[in-house]
């Protein structure tokens, strides 16, 4: 048999492993920290979310990690579309594992835990003043390959905490854009001109965009130009991890 047949085999016996292991986790431990098993009603305990690779130093229109506090060179250069971006933790492990689990691994469980995360260290000023919450739409397709979308689910855990008002059919994605891992900014820009489509009149309001994970910022500054495009007066962003 060749050598690769036998790879393929023994990765997928592997992932069946590592899924039955995970559901197993989840319907014996469903109030316990997702991280460390200790028990945790909110799936992640106090000791471990401390332990998570936070975003210190970011650019506060970019969310960049910085070596100290200040404007990043790029945003300096060429202002983005967003007014304020806010991204609590770095998109280092375990959070990088915990949202590919949540997201292509079917771990739905891993919702709260990563919702709570996001509630709960964003900090006040993100929310205040804020008239409407747009999470990041997925394309039809994903969405129904997927059955959820990761975004929506982080904001309306956040606006339930903040007593926020969701308004998650007003962006769609009308284009299905090929996977933006790999691109430079520039390819980002242009894989996603008229990607997404912006519903009625925002006129004077202040709008939260929210996303899982904040890689370059092209996403959300495309989006943010079309709400801006529907008249919003402020346009910010928030995200659980910085890539
Ligand atoms: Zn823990
Ligand atoms: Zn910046």
């Amino acid at each position: 048999m060749p050598e690769h047949d036998t790879e393929t085999r023994f990765d997928r016996m592997r992932a069946l492993w590592r899924c039955g292991c995970a559901v197993g986790q989840d319907w014996l431990y469903p109030s316990h920290c997702t991280l460390c098993l200790e028990p945790a009603p909110s799936g992640i305990c106090a000791g471990c979310a401390d332990d998570l690779p936070v975003n210190a130093h970011p650019c506060p229109t970019c969310a960049q990690p910085l070596p100290a506090a200040g404007v990043c060179p790029a945003c300096q250069q060429d202002p983005p579309a967003l007014d304020a971006v806010w991204v609590p933790f770095a998109y280092a492990w375990p959070l990088s594992q915990m949202l590919l689990r949540f997201k292509n691994g079917g771990r739905a469980s891993l919702r709260r835990p990563l919702a709570g995360l996001l509630a709960e260290h964003l900090v006040p000023e993100a929310t205040q003043g804020v008239d409407r919450v747009l999470p990041v739409p997925l394309h039809a397709k994903r969405f129904a390959e997927r059955g959820f979308n990761q975004a929506e689910q982080l904001a309306a855990v956040l606006c339930r905490a903040r007593g926020l008002r969701l308004d998650a059919a007003r962006a769609r994605r009308v284009v299905a854009t090929a996977s933006q891992q790999g691109l430079g900014r520039r390819a980002r820009r242009n894989n996603l001109r008229r990607a997404f489509v912006v519903e009625g009149d925002l006129s004077g309001q202040r709008v939260l965009l929210v996303d899982d994970v904040m890689t370059t910022g092209t996403t959300l500054n495309t989006l943010a130009r079309e709400v801006r495009r529907a008249g919003a007066s402020w346009v910010g962003a928030v995200a659980l991890a910085r890539a």
